[in-house]
């Protein structure tokens, strides 16, 4: 039988509506709009396409954007200042530092920097921090994994109790997920490149989320009958078929999988847009905390 297909844009959309409606009245009944900062340095196509869809989703739901287009060589010291007066700025809320920068730039330091009250990424150590720790709250959970999650909650799929397994533990993914299914008492493996005899680990799980950047890595038969798979993985494949030459698949091979499993993301059209919504909801949390809004 064919796996449900988890249907993220739609999701996505539900909670956009929610969020507008949301900003529409702290509007109405307080006067206050949530704000978010983008910081985009250099001429990244692919980072400027993100930054132009954040700044966009954010106009959709009525939050006001601050843009930052910032040049190619600028200095450290000069990015931390526009950081620190972006922290003082109380018409801000969220501070988000479009990643990658470039090389020359120290990315820790100036993640470190963002304060911890505007940190909607959830990337500040601090929050990773809280969220790796029992019975501590972040102030912000990372984007991708809080849209995972939203996931399996909107399709009503149980978390507690299950064998999750997590392919992927980069701070920005696979080590988030894995700690939040944690936190709702899943049982986590995480895996890596040195994971031994991959396909019978992941075979283990109920929820498996895959977020390694191998297109179509997990085939068929690795999966359990009836597992939930969520898809993180964004890769391009050549395809002379389509107008780039290209075309995008996830981690897992969609088509062998759907057959197994009981629930699945496709890619596009899974996790992607969750994220931005995530981003979206991160905000507006923070500016209602900030003014101190239930
Ligand atoms: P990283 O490259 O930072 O991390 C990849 C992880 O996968 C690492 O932990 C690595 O292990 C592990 N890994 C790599 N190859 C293998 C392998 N052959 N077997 C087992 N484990 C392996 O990637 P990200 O976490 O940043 O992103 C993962 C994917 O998710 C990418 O395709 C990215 O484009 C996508 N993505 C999608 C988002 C969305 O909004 N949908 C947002 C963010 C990312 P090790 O630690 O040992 O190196």
């Amino acid at each position: 039988m064919s796996a449900q297909i988890i249907d993220g844009k739609a999701i996505s959309e539900v909670i956009r509506a929610e969020i507008k409606a949301e900003v529409e009245e702290m509007k109405a009944k307080y006067g206050k709009v949530p704000g978010l900062a983008t910081v985009l340095v250099g001429e990244r196509k692919d980072s400027q396409t993100y930054v132009r869809s954040k700044k966009k989703a954010c106009a959709e739901v009525g939050i006001t954007s601050f843009g930052y287009d910032l040049p190619e060589n600028i200095s450290q010291a000069e990015l931390l200042q526009i950081v620190r007066e972006l922290n003082a700025n109380p018409e801000v809320h969220g501070i988000l530092v479009q990643l990658p920068l470039p090389a020359h730039l120290d990315e820790e330091e100036i993640l470190g920097a963002i304060s911890i009250e505007k940190d909607v990424d959830g990337f500040h150590p601090l929050n990773i921090g809280r969220l790796s720790m029992k019975r501590r709250e972040p102030l912000f959970v990372p984007c991708t994994p809080r849209g995972c999650i939203e996931l399996l909650d909107r399709m009503h799929i149980p978390i507690e109790g299950k064998e999750a397994v997590v392919l992927g533990r980069s701070n920005i993914v696979g080590l988030p997920v894995a700690m939040l299914l944690l936190h709702r008492n899943a049982t986590v493996t995480i895996c890596h490149s040195r994971t031994r005899d991959l396909p019978n680990v992941v075979r283990r799980a109920d929820i498996l989320v895959a977020a390694v950047g191998r297109a179509e890595m997990v085939r068929g038969d690795w999966v359990k009958p009836g597992a939930t798979v969520i898809d993180v993985g964004i890769n391009a494949v050549p395809d002379p078929d389509k107008p780039g030459g290209h075309r995008l698949v996830g981690d897992v091979a969609f088509d062998e999988v759907k057959e197994v499993a009981g629930a699945i993301t496709p890619v596009p059209g899974g996790v992607g847009p969750m994220t931005i919504a995530m981003l979206l909801r991160n905000t507006v949390d923070s500016a209602k905390r900030f003014y101190g809004i239930q």
